[in-house]
């Protein structure tokens, strides 16, 4: 019998819908994933599903290896890059692929985001995304270069593409995918006004939130 979990299914939805209610991803964009606690089976968005029109019922179900195990639809072509994280991390119980504008426009112009805002510290433990070359996505190849360039990273940006978050659970991915791009948007308009260098966190507060995010949990792998 292939394990099912319900209330992850709900999860996936509510995701995937809030990021594209915050602009995060178009349409039928991005992919969202969770693994079904204990098992080695994975809960991913459906390829070309609308968000809109999606339910828990039009969630996939795939195996490690991202061949589909059950669903009314075929699973996201992305769906490499999900199962390898899952078995290249052991802590990782949800990944999420965005195509964050403001993280899009930073990093085509090979900027990167700096340590400019808490949450964004906080959840990256101050490493900030790690940043992977321009490729053409939806491969095995793409998914281990992309994950070679994350290593310790909780985040990585496909460049001229998007950008791939990992967490305990998806809800903790998405909390990064919002604060990396909300850090992003800060930056890109502080730039934009041409007013000065804008101030990042002092070091030293940065050193105090970070030793905060390990303390909670955030910070590291469990
Ligand atoms: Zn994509």
């Amino acid at each position: 019998m292939i394990p099912d979990d319900v209330s992850l299914r709900r999860d996936i939805v509510e995701v995937a819908r809030q990021a594209e209610a915050m602009g995060m991803v178009m349409h039928s964009q991005g992919n969202f994933s969770a693994r079904i606690p204990g098992t080695d089976y994975v809960l991913v968005t459906a390829s070309g599903v609308p968000y809109v029109n999606m339910g828990p019922d039009d969630i996939v179900t795939v195996d490690m290896e991202g061949q589909k195990v059950h669903g009314i639809h075929e699973p996201t072509s992305e769906r490499a890059i999900h199962t390898m994280a899952y078995r290249t991390y052991p802590w990782v119980g949800g990944c999420v692929h965005v195509e964050s504008p403001y993280v899009n426009v930073l990093y085509t112009l090979n900027l990167t985001i700096p340590n400019i805002l808490g949450n964004f510290v906080y959840l990256f433990a101050g490493k900030g995304l790690a940043v992977a070359p321009s490729l053409k996505s939806g491969n095995p190849d793409f998914a281990r270069i992309t994950l070679e360039a994350m290593g310790d990273h909780f985040g990585v940006v496909w460049k001229n593409h998007g950008m791939f978050c990992v967490g305990q659970d998806i809800r903790l991915a998405f909390d990064r995918c919002v604060a990396a791009e909300q850090a992003a948007r800060v930056y890109y308009l502080a730039l934009a006004l041409k007013l000065g260098e804008p101030d990042l966190i002092p070091a030293d507060v940065q050193a105090e939130m970070v030793a905060f995010a390990e303390e909670k949990g955030w910070g590291r792998a469990v």
